[in-house]
């Protein structure tokens, strides 16, 4: 199928749920100004010629497959499991919406590697995902695909283990199960029709993707300024979290001392703070980023 000529850039977002905040967000911090209008399905930008189509997340990668819409957010998860030919492209991922696909059977059941899951019966909404898995380690056993509650499953008899997204693992406590293995890490994608984008939006999506790339990269990093003996550079350097080559720059008046100026992609602890100190830095001062490019 493919889609007919349009006036709008469109991107799909999961219209409400676990992605549906955090998408929204991210598409204000890159300026676009979202209307929020009667039409629940389509969201209106006003300042760029672009749309947010607001669907259900299983939905995503089928739109941007066909090109209905141009860009799409969803989980590594649904992207993977939908299957498609050709599939969405990957642009980047957005750090957001972590969790992972596991395997976990009743608490206390013997569990010995995936050969252990031979002949069960195993409750998923991923069928796709976990028949690759078994197939991976040479193992067969039967898939029970449920459309949701898979974690009830083991105590109605209906399977002996279930496979399902897990991101603080409350709810296989709560129904009495424990995670044995992981099948895939998942978090938001930001994804493209398999062909890229042509015509008159070609740029407005390339612009669009680098003030992605420039919010996703600035979340968490900060500007990290002190200043510190010359002579503890190298030290200095080792401790900064995820910082390419600082700036130095000499202190007016005084000879060995630097102020020393970084970026650190990771997150600053109070640890940090504490060794910088004790190799000699001084006036340590931690700031927000807020965009990047
Ligand atoms: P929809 O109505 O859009 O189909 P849904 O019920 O399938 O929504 P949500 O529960 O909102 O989906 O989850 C959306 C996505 O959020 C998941 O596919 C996954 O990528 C991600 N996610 C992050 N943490 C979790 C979690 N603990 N459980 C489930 N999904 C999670
Ligand atoms: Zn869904």
């Amino acid at each position: 199928m493919s889609s007919l000529p349009r006036t709008r850039l469109v991107i799909a977002i999961q219209k409400s749920g676990r992605l549906a905040d955090k998408s929204l967000e991210l598409v204000s911090s890159a300026g676009l100004r979202v209307v929020k209008g009667a039409n629940e399905l389509l969201y209106r930008v006003e300042n760029y010629p672009i749309d947010l189509l607001r669907v259900r997340d299983d939905d995503i990668p089928t739109f941007v497959a066909d090109g209905v819409a141009d860009l799409g957010i969803v989980g590594r998860n649904v992207l993977e499991e939908a299957a498609h030919d050709p599939p969405p492209e990957v642009i980047m991922p957005l750090g957001f919406g972590r969790c992972e696909l596991k395997i976990a059977a009743p608490e206390g059941a013997p569990f010995d590697g995936p050969a252990s899951l031979a002949g069960m019966r195993i409750a998923t909404t991923y069928p796709n995902l976990l028949s690759a898995y078994l197939a991976r380690n040479g193992v067969s056993a039967e898939i029970v695909t449920m459309k949701g509650a898979v974690e009830v499953a083991p105590r109605l008899k209906l399977a002996n283990a279930i496979c399902d997204l897990v991101s603080t693992g409350a709810t296989l406590e709560a129904n009495g199960l424990a995670a044995v293995a992981t099948i895939l890490r998942s978090e938001a994608l930001l994804i493209r029709a398999p062909h890229p984008i042509g015509g008159e939006f070609a740029p407005l999506a390339d612009s669009i993707v680098q003030r992605f790339r420039g919010v996703t990269a600035s979340q968490g990093a900060k500007y990290v300024m002190m200043n510190a003996p010359r002579a503890a550079l190298a030290r200095i350097t080792d401790i900064l979290p995820g910082a390419d080559a600082p700036t130095v720059t000499p202190l007016a008046g005084v000879e060995d001392r630097v102020a020393v100026h970084a970026v650190c992609q990771e997150s600053v602890f109070w640890e940090t703070l504490e060794r910088l100190k004790a190799a000699g830095a001084s006036a340590i001062l931690v700031l927000p980023i807020e965009k990047m490019m």
